[in-house]
């Protein structure tokens, strides 16, 4: 920028600006949102940082070229980190794409659902209902199992699994956000393909990627900004796809086009690498899964402990360390609550609108500090309110 504020020196603005930036951090509240959801501050501070310019490039990543090398280099290097995070096997591919996660809903049986052939999937909430429903009208499906009789209060367990041995997979979700639980293992399927919606627990812990043929997952829960959904795909599905699909919804040319057959979400994907960075750079999935196992033992305890003025909603053996849901003994007390903890700067602890309640999303970047802080204010408000 040219000339500086208000004829301040340079030296002068810098200081400023430094602490407006302080000033900005220390105004941030602890964000519970389930997505878009809170993002490692020092992500955040790396991309405010080079925003104006990135370092060698003297152009915004807002500005760049998507067929630009210094783009090129941020794709493979988010690439890199996450393959070297999940531990990605050679034969497993990588497409970031657009449209979210509903989209794969529909890319999915699209590319990998023949018409002859029937796909299985495990009901285990809402975003599995989501995708179950787009999928029928692609082609057949069968229901593998489904816990909605039980309102979703736990997932299905294997021996429930009517698993179609000549099924083209079968299709679950690892993390219910909106219900609190999460699959503790894959489920058994045999040599059919599994493929995972990923989006609310991906990179929480380490998975044996081998034991997937499809992962993918909308990034504004646990990876990065809306805009880019990864999918990470084995490579012998791509000779599934059938021809003739609309280009952008077809999976072997986007994986052909290195994600960028047209445009990509150059932004999130940036983002994305930055905090596929700050992983790495904390010690990997094992050492998130450890903080993970940590922040929602402690939250889990103090729902427990709380001689039933907080219940939890789900069955313990499947209980989310992503999204923890319980509620109050009244609804009055429960936006109460709510509305206590938005006070205290405890924000987005309102239960998704269809099932209530309260939830605290615990995702990789949210701080331990703000698990303490919720803890202490649920005694205090169990005090004055039980
Ligand atoms: C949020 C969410 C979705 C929907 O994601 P979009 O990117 O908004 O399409 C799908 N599945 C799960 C498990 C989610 O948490």
């Amino acid at each position: 920028m040219s000339g500086t504020p208000y004829g301040k020196s340079m030296a002068q603005a810098a200081v400023a600006a430094a602490q407006a930036a302080a000033a900005k951090s220390v105004d941030r509240v602890y964000n519970f949102n389930p997505g878009p959801a809170v993002l490692p501050l020092p992500v955040l501070e790396e991309a405010q940082r080079h925003l104006l310019a990135l370092p060698g490039v003297g152009m915004s990543v807002l500005e760049i070229s998507h067929r630009s090398k210094s783009f090129d280099e941020i794709l493979a290097q988010a690439e890199a980190d996450l393959r070297a995070l999940l531990g990605i096997p050679d034969n497993f591919k990588i497409a970031f794409l657009q449209g979210g996660a509903s989209l794969q809903f529909t890319m999915v049986p699209m590319n990998l659902l023949p018409k002859e052939g029937s796909a299985d999937y495990i009901v285990s909430g809402h975003w599995a209902q989501a995708a179950l429903k787009e999928a029928k009208k692609v082609g057949k499906v069968n229901v593998a199992a489904s816990t909605e009789a039980e309102n979703f209060s736990r997932i299905p367990r294997q021996e429930e699994l009517k698993l179609d041995p000549k099924a083209a997979y079968v299709h679950f979700t690892s993390n219910n956000t909106i219900y609190g639980t999460e699959a503790p293992a894959e489920p058994e399927v045999g040599s059919v393909p599994l493929v995972c919606d990923a989006s609310s627990n991906i990179l929480s812990k380490p998975i044996p990627v081998g034991k997937y043929a499809l992962i993918y997952a909308g990034a504004q829960k646990n990876m990065g900004p809306a805009g880019v959904t990864t999918v990470i795909i084995r490579d012998d599905l791509l000779g599934r796809v059938p021809p003739g699909l609309p280009a952008m919804l077809d999976y072997k040319l986007q994986v052909e086009k290195k994600s960028v057959y047209n445009t990509p979400p150059v932004f999130a994907i940036y983002i994305l690498r930055l905090v596929l960075q700050w992983l790495r750079q904390l010690g990997g999935l094992k050492e998130m899964e450890r903080r993970n196992k940590e922040k929602s033992d402690l939250l889990y305890n103090a729902i427990d402990s709380s001689g039933g003025f907080y219940r939890g909603t789900v069955e313990k053996w499947c209980r989310s360390r992503m999204n923890i849901t319980f509620r109050l003994p009244a609804e009055t007390l429960e936006e109460k609550f709510v509305k206590e903890a938005a006070s205290q700067k405890l924000s987005g602890l309102k239960g998704h609108r269809t099932v209530g309640g309260i939830r605290a999303s615990l995702f990789n970047a949210f701080p331990l500090e703000g698990v303490q802080a919720l803890v202490s204010f649920m005694k205090d408000f169990q005090q004055k309110n039980g």
